[in-house]
């Protein structure tokens, strides 16, 4: 397949373009935001990577690093041609998130919601071809606990889930969304329990930082707090 040359279209408005018409897969859901990139926080991402898998959970496979890329990766997930019209269209109106891609990114979305639902009870499973070769099939059954509500997140539901504070007996507010910093360039959108504004990750998991402080919002702010309930400094 012939690369699609970027020489004279902005490369940031190139890597939001692709992702605003992605869709997460499998266990991207865990990081899906459904937030629009724009320009501008494209062009920040690039500064630090510009060869991509994932991004936020959406497949991305696409490395941009040139004047020109490859589309095979990010066409095979998003359909052929996909990569090719997003260039064209940024070409033709400057514009990184068009309705066509709004309703790609959401009927595909959907799609995949669809598929990993109906695989969340799947066990792994090994399949033996002849003699040398065996085939892992990856079932879902493992992560089912969280991986469920983030789908479910994604789609809009909102599942009545109960904080996991000890002693608390509230509800997480999934109204109140937090972008939290999860690596030098990947965010991920949590949510505060509405009673103790513990913060959840949208599988349900409570949020900890890596020195295993647990994270509150408390008065819109983020507050850290150590085993006794102390405040601990960011
Ligand atoms: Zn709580």
């Amino acid at each position: 397949m012939d690369k699609i040359s970027m020489v004279g279209v902005d490369k940031a408005a190139v890597l939001a373009g692709l992702y605003n018409a992605s869709k997460p897969l499998g266990m991207g859901f865990m990081h899906y935001d459904s937030t629009p990139m724009t320009c501008e926080e494209a062009a920040e991402i690039l500064s630090q990577q510009t060869d991509f898998d994932y991004l936020k959970g959406r497949v991305m496979k696409v490395d941009l690093s040139g004047h020109e890329f490859d589309p095979w990766g990010y066409d095979r997930d998003n359909g052929e041609g996909a990569a090719q019209a997003i260039v064209d269209g940024i070409r033709e109106t400057n514009e990184v998130n068009p309705v066509t891609s709004q309703e790609k990114h959401q009927v595909g979305t959907m799609e995949q919601a669809e598929e990993v639902r109906s695989r969340l009870h799947e066990e792994s499973r090994t399949e033996h071809l002849g003699r040398n070769t065996v085939v892992m099939h990856l079932g879902l059954n493992d992560v089912a606990d969280v991986l469920g509500p983030a789908v479910d997140r994604a789609m809009g539901d909102t599942p009545v889930m109960g904080c996991k504070e000890e002693d608390c007996t509230g509800t997480i507010d999934w109204t109140k969304r937090i972008s939290l910093q999860t690596g030098c360039r990947s965010t991920s959108p949590a949510f505060p329990c509405a009673e103790c504004g513990r913060l959840h990750w949208s599988s349900g998991e409570m949020v900890f930082n890596r020195q295993e402080g647990r994270v509150f919002l408390e008065d819109g702010c983020l507050v850290l707090r150590n085993e006794d309930g102390e405040i601990i400094d960011l």
